[in-house]
């Protein structure tokens, strides 16, 4: 059991108790949409049980298994592309609007306004479900989380020399040539 849960980490929710399925979704509908089955297009779909915070027409809340304090929440587009910039302008609107709603309960239940918001955007970023996805932490006072400073130890830290304006503004300056996206 203890290999197969380290592949497949739903087995071992399976086993808690607090989880519901989530017929509200056609996987077909899902396949057609995105190209792609992941484990998340199985958790909308209802095939592997989540523990639901909450839901919208094209996203859903839940629990996660592994959660890196109490309340760590990810909320997943129904779309199931890899990274955000994949995603069609409605589900990346509609997917804030659930990140919203999900940190207004878990506002409500933390009683606290600070969260840390953080998505792996692409596998060296250190995603490891292909299917975007946003994770949202409440913070509260002594929770042993860091900043997103962290992810980076080695860098020297805030304020200890003097920024390299030239530096910062040629690499500004050939962002900016390149041009506007959708975003624009
Ligand atoms: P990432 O590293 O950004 O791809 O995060 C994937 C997250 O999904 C991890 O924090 C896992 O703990 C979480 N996870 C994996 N399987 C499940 C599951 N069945 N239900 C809820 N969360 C899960």
């Amino acid at each position: 059991m203890a290999a197969a849960t380290q592949k497949h980490p739903w087995l071992m929710a399976l086993g808690t108790g607090c989880l519901s399925p989530n017929l509200h979704f056609n996987l077909p509908a899902a396949l057609s949409m995105a190209g792609e089955v992941t484990l998340f297009t199985k958790i909308i779909s209802g095939d592997i049980p989540c523990c639901e915070v909450a839901k919208g027409e094209s996203w859903l809340a839940f629990l996660d298994i592994n959660p890196r304090r109490p309340g760590h929440t990810l909320v997943v587009p129904h779309e199931a592309k890899k990274h955000l910039a994949e995603l069609s302008l409605p589900q990346l609107s509609a997917l804030w609007l659930g990140v919203m709603e999900a940190q207004r309960r878990l506002k409500a239940h933390f009683q606290t306004d600070d969260f840390s918001i953080g998505i792996h955007d692409g596998p060296i970023a250190g995603q490891e479900v292909p299917h975007v996805h946003i994770h949202l932490l409440p913070r509260t006072e002594g929770d042993g989380g860091l900043s997103m400073l962290a992810c980076w130890p080695e860098a020297l830290p805030p304020g200890s020399v003097e920024p390299d304006f030239t530096a910062l503004n040629e690499l500004a300056e050939a962002l900016r040539d390149i041009g506007e996206g959708h975003g624009g």
